[in-house]
Parts: structure tokens; sequence; C-alpha cells
């Protein structure tokens, strides 16, 4: 099955707009004039097949053009936000979904689907014949409240994707602000700013390496101002540092390194070390755990539990 198409990238098919994805099934393009966002929906899954055989290996950086994109729809960012999926936990808390990262993690949980992982497959298919029909739309500030409020939710966790890159992101948590509805946000931590640390209950900020070179090799940038935004705000008190522990490529002696690095900054930093979620080596993590807690006594993991699934609150199925 062939998909090639005529090998130039969204970027130049459209002048000045700016990729922003990494998702394999979509991407947004921002217009950097005029601020409209082109939402693009990516038939890739045989693609995808295609070049795991490696048959696609040698296409280099053009590799990814070879997908047949289909335009869906336009959209004003005005007050359209990125949250594309809302769920709400047993706990009453929620966890809206944005769409889009400006970084290209190797690992990213997101290649794994747009949805909530928890919640069963059968429903995470229906959602995904809904996105490819385009019957799953981009909330604006004011229905993301409108769902959070009827659900009774009191603090919603921000992710993704990466929220920081929503430019409704700071009046959406001021609007949930006003509704009595606190927000933590899940970051890799390169946008933050003062303000939005401020306005915010919590913040789970993701160092991913501290080794430069292997930061650039995961996320494709530099970890340079993640670094800075680090020290600037691991004093705010609302800081959880997070890592992902990724076998053959984060393991434990840069988990190490971390930790050192925040140790040296606030030694009674929270330090929450993620087992990858596509081959999770818990055995690997818990004696790494064990070493790290000489450094940070606050480091803990996720434990996986098989629980009930969360509700989801957007997209609505039938
Ligand atoms: S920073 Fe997070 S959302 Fe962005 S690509 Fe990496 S893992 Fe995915």
């Amino acid at each position: 099955m062939s998909f090639v198409s005529s090998g130039v990238a969204p970027a130049t098919l459209i002048p000045g707009t700016v990729d922003i994805s990494v998702f394999p099934r979509t991407t947004s393009i921002i217009n950097t004039t005029s601020g409209q966002i082109i939402q693009w929906v990516y038939i890739s899954f045989q693609l995808d097949r295609l070049s795991s055989k490696g048959q696609l290996r040698h296409a280099g950086a053009f590799g990814w053009v070879a997908r047949l994109r289909l335009a869906l729809f336009v959209r004003g960012v005005r007050d359209v936000t990125n949250v594309y999926h809302i769920v709400q936990f047993q706990s009453g808390d929620a966890y809206a979904f944005f769409h889009g990262c400006h970084w290209k993690c190797s690992y990213c949980v997101r290649t794994l689907g747009l949805w909530d992982l928890g919640l069963p497959e059968d429903v995470r298919n229906e959602l995904d014949k809904l996105w490819l029909q385009g019957r799953v739309k981009f909330l604006s500030i004011e229905e993301v409240v409108a769902i959070l409020k009827e659900s009774g939710v009191r603090l919603a966790f921000f992710g993704g994707g990466e929220p920081t890159i929503d430019r409704e992101l700071k009046p959406l948590i001021k609007r949930l602000k006003e509704e009595g509805i606190d927000v933590w946000l899940i970051t890799n931590g390169e946008l933050l700013d003062e303000e939005l640390v401020g306005m915010v209950r919590g913040i789970t900020f993701s160092i991913k390496a501290l080794d430069d070179g292997l930061h650039r090799r995961i996320t494709g940038r530099s970890n340079r101002t993640v670094l800075e935004n680090f020290k600037r705000f691991v004093g705010s008190g609302k800081v959880v540092a997070e890592t992902v522990y990724v076998k053959g490529l984060v393991e434990c002696d840069e988990v190490l390194r971390i930790a050192r690095f925040i140790a040296s900054l606030n030694p009674e930093t929270t330090f929450r070390i993620d087992p990858l979620v596509q081959n999770p080596p818990y055995e690997e993590v818990d004696s790494c755990i064990k070493e790290v807690m000489k450094i940070l006594p606050r480091t803990y993991r996720i434990m996986a539990t098989k629980g009930e699934p969360p509700n989801l609150l957007y997209p609505r199925i039938g």
C-alpha cells in the first residue's frame, strides 16, 4: 500500500505555519500570522506497520510525510482550548487532556493513543472512531468549566500532551478558580513562568534526563531551559519532580544523576519515578528507588492497580 505524498511537509504546504505535534495519528498546525489552528488527521496505521517492518527505515527525516493527511477543519483559537478529552476518577478529581506537544519524546505515552489508558479498550476504540469521523472537538473555556462543574470536580489535572503550549491555558485556569476548581499541571517545564506557577495548586515537573545529549536523543531538545526552570520554581513548594524509567535509555544511573541534581536544590522534594507504560520494568524501578531514597527520601512510583475505570466526561459516546 502506498501513501507516499508529494514529499512536502505540511509546514511548507501552508506558508507561516509551524508543526507542533508528536502524535502519530494527528497533528496540529498553527498559522503563526493569524493564530488559526488547522487540525489534520493522519491515516497512519498502515505506514506505522510498514515502518516497524523496516520498509520505511531509510525514509529518513522525510519518512513521516509519507502519510495520507486529511484536513478536517480550521478553527480560530480565541477561546478554544486544546482540551479534547476529560475523564473523572473515582476520587472525584478529573484529568483534562491537552492536544499536542512541542517535543517529540520517543516513548511518549500518547503514541499509545489519544485517550486515557484506564478506559476499557472497547471504549477507546469507539473514541478513535469518533475522532476519525471528526466528531471530537476542542472545547471552549466555558465548555470545560461546565463539564467539570456539572461533575462536581474540585481538582483537575491538566496533562496530555503539553498544556503549556495552549494559549488559553491561563484564562482557563482563571475561570476554573472563579468556580472553586483547582488545577494541577503536568508538564515538561520548559514553558513555565511565574504567573502560571502562581495560578496552580501543584506541578508535576518532568525531567527526562540530566545529561543533555541523552535529553536531546529522547526529546529532540536541549534540557537547558528545563533545568533552569526547575531551579527557579522548585522553591515554590508546588513542584513534584518526575522522570520516566526506560530500560536501555533512562536507567538507574541517570535517575540517580537527576536525583542528585534535585537534592542539591532541595532534598525534601518529592520525586516520582514512572516505569515506562509500554513495558514497565517494575523490579528494576523498585530497586532503583531504594538507592534514590538515600538521596531523596520522598521518592516513590505510582502503583498500577486494576480498579474501576474513570468516568468518561468528554467526548460522550452514543
Ligand atoms: S513532553 Fe510529554 S507530551 Fe510531550 S512528547 Fe514528551 S512525553 Fe509526550
